[in-house]
């Protein structure tokens, strides 16, 4: 059975994708830690980064790199960037994915119950600032 992670790439389920290319994506966290935590994950479905090729690996941290150095030009703020999140706990979708999540006020985490509380008002304002597509403006 395919990740649920590939059923987004796979545009089975939805998402609020902010950045693609040919081997990565990167989107939203349904359940964020902190407003705009986003994903990045490489579309090839390894369970950990010990899966990987080593080249692989490297561009896909080459994302993560240039996804967390806007979103720190664009939002003002620290960026977290945190390898399964749960790294304490385990992994809890067996994709390969990094955290992305911004300290927007650089105080305790906030727990959101549903990324669409702040999805809904204001994704579509931000979409378009936080589109990797202007990554290299
Ligand atoms: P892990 O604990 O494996 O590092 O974290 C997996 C992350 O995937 C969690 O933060 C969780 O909220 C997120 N997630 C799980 N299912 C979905 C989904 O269907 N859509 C999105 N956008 N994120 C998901």
């Amino acid at each position: 059975m395919t990740s649920i992670f590939t059923q987004i790439i796979e545009r089975k389920i939805p998402a609020s994708i902010v950045y693609e290319d040919n081997s990565h994506i990167a989107f939203l966290d349904i359940y964020p830690f902190e407003k705009w935590h986003t994903l990045v994950v490489p579309k090839k479905e390894y369970e950990t980064i010990m899966d990987m090729p080593e080249d692989e690996y490297l561009e896909l941290q080459k994302i993560v790199l240039q996804i967390a150095k806007h979103y720190e030009k664009i939002l003002w703020c620290g960026i977290n960037v945190v390898q399964n999140n749960k790294a304490i706990a385990g992994q809890s979708v067996f994709h390969v994915h990094f955290h992305i999540i911004p300290r927007l006020d650089n105080s305790k985490p906030v727990f959101f119950e549903s990324s669409e509380k702040y999805w809904e008002n204001e994704v579509d304002i931000y979409r378009e600032k936080l589109s990797l597509l202007n990554i290299n403006s």
